[in-house]
Order: C-alpha cells, then sequence, then structure tokens
C-alpha cells in the first residue's frame, strides 16, 4: 500500500501544479481517446513505470472541476478537509449498513442528520439517510409518500392511478422515478412556473382537483429549492396549504440549493421548511465536499422505516436498529458518504459552512452587477440565485459554450427557459473571488474578440 500511496503524492501534485497552469484541459475528441491513451486491458500485467505513465496521462487529460474556470455544473471547487475525509472513507472501507461493521462511522452519520433536522426545524421524530445522490434522495421521498398514502403498496403493489405533481422546471429525477416506482411517467403533472421559474400553486391547485374529479389519487408534491437551471425557490409556504388540505406528502427537493438552511441570511428562501414532509440536499454541490454527498431527512421517522427496513439474519446480527443504518437506505452495502461532510463540518463548524453559502449569493450578486453594467450583455437571471443565466453579443449560448471548450478557455453550460436560450454561470465555487468572477467574463470576452470568423456578431443579432 505504501507503494501506492507514493504514487498517489506524486500524482496528486502533478495534478495539483496542472490545475495552476492550465485550469482548462484540452478536450480529447471522443472518438480519439482510445488512440490517444493508454486505456485498453489486456491478458498481461502491466510493469509499474508504464502503469505510472499511463495513470498521469489519464489524470492530467481529465476535465478539472477544481478550478477557476469550472463553471459548468453545479458543483466545483475543492474544500481540502471534505477531501482528506473521503480519502480515509476510502481507505478504511466500511459498509454503512451495520454498527458492527461501520462503528464510530454510524455515529458520524447519525450525527450529521440530527444536526441537519436541528436546522430544518424538525422534531426528535425526524431521521433521515445518505442516498447515493439527489435523484436518489427524491426517489426515496416518493416511495415514502406512496407507502404513506396507501400502505399496502408494498405488498400488492400499485393498484390506483397515484399521481405526483412537480413543477415544469424542476429535475428530470422526478419522472424517472415514478417509472422506477411503478407510479409511471404519464402519472407526473408538470405544473406550471411564473416569471422567476416558481411553480404557480393556483395551477398546481386546480391540477389536483381535476385528478380527484376524474377519481385519481394524488399523493406527492415535490417542490424545488433551487432550480436546476435557474435557482428558483418555490414558495414552500403556499404549497403546504394545498398538501394539507388533499393530504399530500411535500418533498423539497433542495439538491441544489437546499443548503441555505446554514445561513441566517438566506433561510427564508425555504420558509415553512420545518413542516413539510421531507427535504434533501447534496453537500457535494453548495457545501463543496466531493461527489456523491447527499442527505434526506424526514419527520416521519417511523415511515422511513416502514418503507426501507427488511429483516435479514445474516445481516442484521448486533446491536439495535438506530445504530444498523442498513434499516433506512434504499441498498445493502453502502459507500461511507459521511466522513466527507464530518471532516469540513468539524473543521470549519456550522458558521464556516453558513459563510460558503453566503459567499455564494455574493459572487452571483458581483457577476449580475457586471452584466447590468455592459450593454454587450443580457441577463436572464434574478436575485436570490446562484445561476447567471445571460447572452453577449446575441451569439448563440450553445455555440458560444462548445466553442469555450474545445478552445479550453472556460467549462460552462448553457440553459433554457420561455423558449430562450442562454449560458449558464453557477457561482458554487465560494473557493472563487470576485475577481475570479471577473476574470471569466473577462476571459470569455477576449476569447470572442480573438474569433471574428466564428463570431460575426452582425449575423447573430439578424437572427
Ligand atoms: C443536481 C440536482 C438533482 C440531482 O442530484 P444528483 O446528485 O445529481 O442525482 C436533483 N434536483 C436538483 C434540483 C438538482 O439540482
Amino acid at each position: 500500500m505504501q507503494q501506492d500511496l507514493a504514487i498517489f503524492n506524486y500524482l496528486a501534485e502533478k495534478l495539483l501544479e496542472a490545475e495552476k497552469q492550465q485550469p482548462v484541459v484540452k478536450p480529447i475528441p471522443a472518438e480519439e481517446l482510445y488512440e490517444t491513451l493508454d486505456i485498453s486491458l489486456s491478458n498481461e500485467p502491466t510493469n509499474e513505470a508504464s502503469f505510472k505513465e499511463a495513470l498521469e496521462q489519464l489524470i492530467l487529460n481529465t476535465p478539472r472541476t477544481a478550478t477557476k474556470l469550472f463553471f459548468n455544473q453545479l458543483f466545483g471547487g475543492r474544500n481540502p478537509k471534505a477531501t482528506l475525509g473521503d480519502l480515509l472513507a476510502v481507505l478504511l472501507n466500511n459498509s454503512m449498513y451495520t454498527y458492527k461493521v461501520a462503528g464510530p462511522q454510524v455515529g458520524i452519520e447519525k450525527e450529521i442528520i440530527k444536526k441537519v433536522c436541528e436546522l430544518v426545524g424538525y422534531n426528535a421524530d425526524s431521521d433521515g439517510t445518505f442516498p447515493t445522490g439527489g435523484s436518489m434522495s427524491n426517489y426515496m421521498a416518493m416511495v415514502m409518500a406512496r407507502d404513506a398514502k396507501n400502505p399496502d403498496t408494498k405488498y400488492k403493489g400499485v393498484t390506483q392511478k397515484m399521481i405526483a405533481y412537480t413543477s415544469a422546471e424542476s429535475h428530470y429525477s422526478t419522472s424517472k422515478n415514478a417509472t422506477f416506482c411503478g407510479i409511471g411517467r404519464e402519472q407526473v403533472r408538470h405544473i406550471a412556473v411564473n416569471q422567476y421559474g416558481q411553480i404557480e400553486p393556483q395551477a398546481l391547485s386546480q391540477a389536483i382537483k381535476k385528478d380527484i374529479n376524474l377519481g385519481h389519487t394524488p399523493f406527492f408534491v415535490n417542490a424545488t429549492a433551487g432550480t436546476t437551471v435557474l435557482g428558483a425557490f418555490d414558495a414552500i409556504e403556499q404549497l403546504l396549504e394545498i398538501c394539507k388540505e388533499h393530504n399530500l406528502w411535500l418533498h423539497v427537493d433542495g439538491a441544489y440549493c437546499g443548503s441555505v438552511i446554514f445561513s441566517k441570511k438566506y433561510k427564508h428562501l425555504v420558509a415553512g421548511l420545518e413542516k413539510v414532509d421531507s427535504f434533501s440536499f447534496n453537500a457535494h454541490k453548495m457545501l463543496g465536499t466531493p461527489l456523491t454527498c447527499s442527505i434526506l431527512v424526514t419527520k416521519h421517522k417511523k415511515q422511513l422505516r416502514d418503507s426501507f427496513s427488511n429483516d435479514a439474519a445474516y445481516l442484521y446480527q448486533t446491536d439495535g436498529d438506530d445504530y444498523n443504518l442498513g434499516k433506512t437506505s434504499l441498498q445493502c452495502g453502502r459507500r461511507n458518504d459521511a466522513l466527507k461532510f464530518w471532516t469540513l463540518w468539524k473543521s470549519v463548524g456550522t458558521i464556516g459552512l453558513e459563510s460558503y453559502v453566503d459567499k455564494q449569493f455574493e459572487l452571483a450578486e458581483t457577476a449580475r452587477d457586471y452584466l447590468k453594467s455592459n450593454s454587450d450583455y443580457t441577463l436572464y437571471s434574478f436575485d436570490n440565485s446562484i445561476s447567471v443565466c445571460f447572452n453577449y453579443k446575441g451569439i448563440p449560448a450553445q455555440k458560444l459554450c462548445t466553442l469555450l471548450y474545445e478552445h479550453a478557455e472556460i467549462m460552462v453550460g448553457f440553459g433554457s427557459f420561455n423558449d430562450t436560450e442562454f449560458v449558464r454561470m453557477v457561482t458554487i465555487n465560494y473557493g472563487n473571488s470576485s475577481e475570479d468572477i471577473l476574470h471569466f467574463f473577462k476571459t470569455l470576452e477576449s476569447f470572442v474578440a480573438k474569433q471574428p470568423i466564428f463570431f460575426d456578431t452582425e449575423v447573430f443579432q439578424d437572427n
């Protein structure tokens, strides 16, 4: 092992240096991948030197998500304390299903869940788990909602037309999850949003009534805290009333921006959260832990158990259910996703996490201020969002983003709202400074200035 740890240290140094020198790696076209890198596997072993060389080339040619020019997805940067925690989790290689096998790591996970429940405002009847990501958190919430509506479902399967509601701007996992738990995609209603990308409570209410009149069984409403494109927050309080009236489970998908629970300044964006049935957020998004680190909490500890526990004499041989976390998880063997979040939280405290969240909103404000002050840009996103959506000189966003990627200038993606496509820059890397944000725009502008052939702006403005 020591020998491989030495290789690890060598490669880590190389990577950190390369990230500084070249924040965006030149992409290898997918069709040239196998000719460019030594990836193929063979019958014979590889000698140590060529093994190390192959690994080095692989690592140096992999997209760099921790640098100051990565704005492509809803994660970015590298928190050293969280990375340390994850490296140790790999080294320890426990499975989180039982206390016998995971020991104090169980306590780590339970401590985080307890603290998160407190922050949400749940009482002692609450509990939670670490699913494998935001999509799976949403899935587990949907399963609990289905079973809460009709406990027989666990044994008999879905026998009614059960209907789920989510906004047109919500994450695609809701539809996918409906297929997994026997609800079916056609039973997911995508409710209209207002101009800010928030679900329209009136439209939701009408849709529910219509389904009831048709004899269907509404059971689940998914609200979003930070929609994937615009970063919009659905108004939870209004949805609570509707859910109460019709006895529906309300889940808040906070995968992207649910971490606002750590911020005194931004917690108001999820006002009413303590009354929702379940809530999830991804620490690997706003809080910068390595992928994946998703936390699902519910007000109904019993429902979590009822939906996910299964007796297994060969597995649960010691200790009470409260310490055998396999009783509340989807899978059996489960990776330790808690330790990296604990090392982070332990080291910077709750106020440290709060400062990370606040910083991202400040960076977004810096970006929006810059865009508003420069008439070459059109801004599409709103205050209280860390998704900064814009177009530059009328250049089609997809074309701009692709060229920036191919030329190894910037990693940034595009999205659309109301049929307008735009660049979506996400200020989720709290390691960035205002200067880094301005550097992003300068890099983009000088790239465009260098590409007169690609960017005949007159032509685009005519479109
Ligand atoms: C990222 C995201 C998800 C999915 O989370 P994964 O961890 O990628 O599965 C779900 N909902 C929203 C709003 C997201 O932004």
